[in-house]
């Protein structure tokens, strides 16, 4: 099974420089790539000579190497090269409808470098006394553009991949890449899913677990357990987040741009990283708990869309063209408890972990889990008298109300188990893999009628050059 791996680097000063050059350079190309996609698909209709051929999809590059962008020159052709890979790589994505065309990489938030295995060598690294393998050393850059050894701390063993992504996120530098894992089992949910079928309704009562997200409490499940954040990292989230506002504020009264606003952003992200570490933290210790238990095999939570119930409410004006109260102050509060509760997270990382043990993850439909009675099925809004208490108005049982919700997604996950014949249509990674290939494809260039070539051929093409390298000096405009 193929295995995700993060650990964190620590370059020299002077490499980071260098790193930093080699993250620019192809993210230069990756835009550079957009927009000449996007030019071309705007003008082939206006322009009688490109009538009717198709948009290049293709790796080149050197077009983009001029004297204005002579600096390019100065990092290996390979990170250049990988640039368009990568593009290639999103508008593959596309066709196979897995999403959008590519847009352009922007320079704040985490940056990345992908680095095929030209570039790196992982060099074992050997206890002196025993000769025993303790680790590796990361070994980046060619003969022409050395980079040295970089200090890795890694935490576990791993196999030497294919290529590496070496990345700076708020001040950290990372490396991360994907390595096959012979240790870890490889079940098929599908397989998974006719497998527990088999059992009869008691059986599955005692082998599920069910699930309430809530905003009050991260996770309440059917067993009476709660999951939730330490009182002291919620102080800390709230001291940091303090903080944080502090220096966007500072931030914003800065000169634009300016080195002082760059270091106020700096400090911004530094606060914000405490929280999705925590964050993070709590997703990955929440799952764990939930896969180690030895008597729980199906797990079962709300199929909650994150994304749509964190959207910003619509603006809304009067006949007269006033701006009217939205409710978007109270939203954003809500947001702010919904995102920091890791709801996503929990699920997509319980998910991934029970299927390596062999148990599976049901998400069924949330549409008045908290107000229908768990005894006898009665739904009604008046059976939630408060927040934190549930009592059916037809039975009179009388629960926490999270906890009752929980019971009542388990029943829905069973009762979903037992109907359901037809696997689940959704989007398979393997089609994507399929059609993609290995990671490390030497993509072989798409033949295209449209000539490129700039300088001493036609004017045309020459034109078409200084367009894009006007487009070059700006590679973030929008188009
Ligand atoms: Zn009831």
């Amino acid at each position: 099974m193929v295995n995700g791996y993060q650990f964190r680097l620590y370059p020299t000063q002077e490499q980071a420089q260098t790193l930093l050059r080699w993250i620019g350079c192809q993210r230069l190309i990756y835009n550079a790539k957009v927009s000449e996609d996007r030019y071309y698909r705007r003008f082939r209709k206006d322009q009688l000579a490109l009538t009717g051929l198709p948009v290049p999809i293709d790796q080149t590059y050197s077009q983009y190497i001029t004297e204005r962008t002579s600096f390019l020159r100065e990092v290996p052709s390979i990170v250049l090269r990988n640039g368009t890979a990568k593009w290639m790589q999103a508008y593959r994505r596309y066709f196979v409808k897995l999403g959008n065309r590519p847009t352009f990489q922007k320079q704040c938030g985490k940056q990345s470098v992908w680095l095929t295995s030209e570039l790196f060598s992982f060099n074992p690294e050997r206890d002196f006394s025993t000769g025993e393998l303790t680790g590796y050393k990361l070994h980046v850059g060619t003969r022409k553009f050395p980079v040295g050894e970089l200090k890795v701390k890694a935490h576990r063993t791993f196999e030497i991949p294919a290529s590496i992504h070496i990345a700076i996120h708020a001040g950290k530098w990372f490396l991360s890449f994907n390595a096959q894992d012979d240790t870890l089992a490889d079940f098929k949910e599908e397989a998974l899913l006719s497998h527990y079928q088999q059992y009869g309704i008691e059986e599955l009562e005692s082998m599920t677990l069910g699930g309430d997200r809530g905003v009050a409490k991260p996770l309440v499940t059917s067993n009476g357990q709660i999951f939730d954040l330490r009182e002291v990292q919620k102080q800390r989230i709230q001291k940091e987040y303090r903080r944080k506002l502090r220096w966007q504020r500072k931030a914003a009264k800065r000169q634009k741009n300016s080195r002082n606003q760059k270091k106020a952003y700096r400090k911004v992200g530094r606060y914000q990283q405490y929280e999705s570490n925590v964050r993070e933290d709590f997703a990955h210790q929440t799952s764990h708990t939930l896969v180690e238990n030895p008597n729980t095999h199906i797990y079962i939570f709300e199929d909650l869309k994150t994304k749509n119930m964190t959207k910003r409410p619509k603006v809304q004006q009067d006949e007269q063209g006033r701006w009217q109260k939205n409710g978007a102050r109270a939203k954003a509060g809500l947001n702010k408890v919904i995102l920091t509760s890791a709801w996503g997270k929990v699920v997509t990382y319980t998910a991934y972990k029970a299927l390596r043990a062999g148990k599976i993850v049901i998400q069924v439909p949330p549409q008045h889990s908290s107000q229908e009675c768990a005894k006898c099925g009665y739904t009604d809004s008046g059976n939630r008298p408060s927040q934190a208490l549930f009592h059916c108005l037809r039975c009179g049982h009388e629960r926490n109300a999270d906890y009752n919700a929980a019971v009542v997604i388990k029943k829905r996950g069973i009762q979903w188990l037992k109907e359901h014949h037809e696997p689940k249509a959704k989007k398979s990674v393997k089609l994507y893999r399929s059609q993609l290939g290995s990671e490390r494809s030497e993509v072989t260039p798409v033949e295209n009628p449209i000539s490129r070539a700039g300088g001493n051929t036609n004017t045309q093409g020459s034109r078409k050059q200084e367009v894009l390298a006007a487009r070059l000096e700006t590679p973030t405009s929008a188009v």
